[in-house]
């Protein structure tokens, strides 16, 4: 992974096959708040990665927009080599068109801080809905992917079981299936233990370092759980005011940062 925290233009170097991931001189406004300045980064094919940050520094507009639920102001966004808001046309970069976002978009899975389960559906339905409707499958063939990654995340029993029947933690592991059910290349975890009760937590990070371990998956964390961070983490990105200010494997970041600003954050948490 590279980073380039000081902005002055094209700070990217030349894209390299490994790069699943890259940012280049990615700028996102609110109105006139500067949510991400002039960012440029990018992550290799199965790295861990995790942003940290104080609140308000960009970390989770990252995660939407690789989601594409917001759109960069300006620069590009690549994902496995294309371009996540633009394509290629008549060697000119436009804006791109809603199936090229949606297949693009196809490598990604996304699991939330409040776990977005669907309601009315049961379990078993919350995870093989996207494999059926998105990628074709069908449905004996996403029941038995689902029923697999049921036992995975160690909730075989509770298949038949609408959300408001389960435990948040309970519901975090769905969510958790549901995400590697669409078998992406990337998975997105967005502050993904901050609204389960103390005692719940510890379960879903054991089960999301174990997918660290055992899959070849690539992921971009955003989390205050710092020991889970150390664990997990190839790198770790330092934000603040939307840009990166550090970043480097976790033992440098957590142990010698170099940042005043990094070290005044991890005093405030730790
Ligand atoms: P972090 O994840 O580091 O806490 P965010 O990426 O969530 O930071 O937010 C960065 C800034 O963008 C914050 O100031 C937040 O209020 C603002 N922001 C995020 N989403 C929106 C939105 N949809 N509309 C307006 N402001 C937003």
């Amino acid at each position: 992974m590279s980073t380039t925290p000081d902005s002055t233009t094209d700070k990217n170097p030349p894209v390299d096959g490994s790069q699943l991931i890259r940012f280049d001189n990615v700028t996102k406004r609110f109105g006139d708040n500067v949510v991400l300045d002039d960012l440029c980064f990018d992550v290799s094919s199965g790295k861990h990665v995790t942003l940290i940050g104080p609140s308000g520094s960009g970390k989770t507009t990252i995660l939407r927009l690789l989601m594409t639920l917001v759109e960069p102001d300006s620069g590009t966004v690549k994902v496995s080599g294309d371009y996540l808001f633009h394509e290629e046309r008549n060697g000119k970069l436009e804006p791109a068109g809603e199936s090229h976002i949606r297949e693009v978009r196809k490598n990604i899975g996304m699991v939330f801080q409040q776990f977005n389960l669907f309601p009315n559906m049961k379990v078993i339905r919350n995870i093989t809905e996207a494999p059926v409707h998105v990628l074709g499958l069908s449905k004996e063939e996403a029941e038995s992917r689902a029923r697999e990654l049921l036992e995975l995340v160690g909730l075989t029993e509770h298949i038949d079981k609408y959300p408001s029947q389960l435990s948040g933690g309970q519901q975090q592991r769905v969510a958790i299936a549901r995400a590697l059910a669409m078998r992406p290349q990337i998975l997105l975890l967005d502050e993904v233990t901050s609204a389960l009760d103390p005692e719940l937590v510890a379960g879903v990070l054991d089960l999301l370092r174990d997918i660290a371990q055992t899959t070849d998956i690539t992921m971009l964390c955003v989390t205050h759980e710092m020991n889970f961070a150390r664990d997990i983490s190839d790198d770790v990105l330092m934000f603040d005011a939307g840009k990166i200010i550090e970043s480097g494997p976790p033992e440098k970041i957590f142990s010698e940062p170099e940042h005043e600003r990094t070290q005044q954050f991890l005093n405030a948490i730790l």
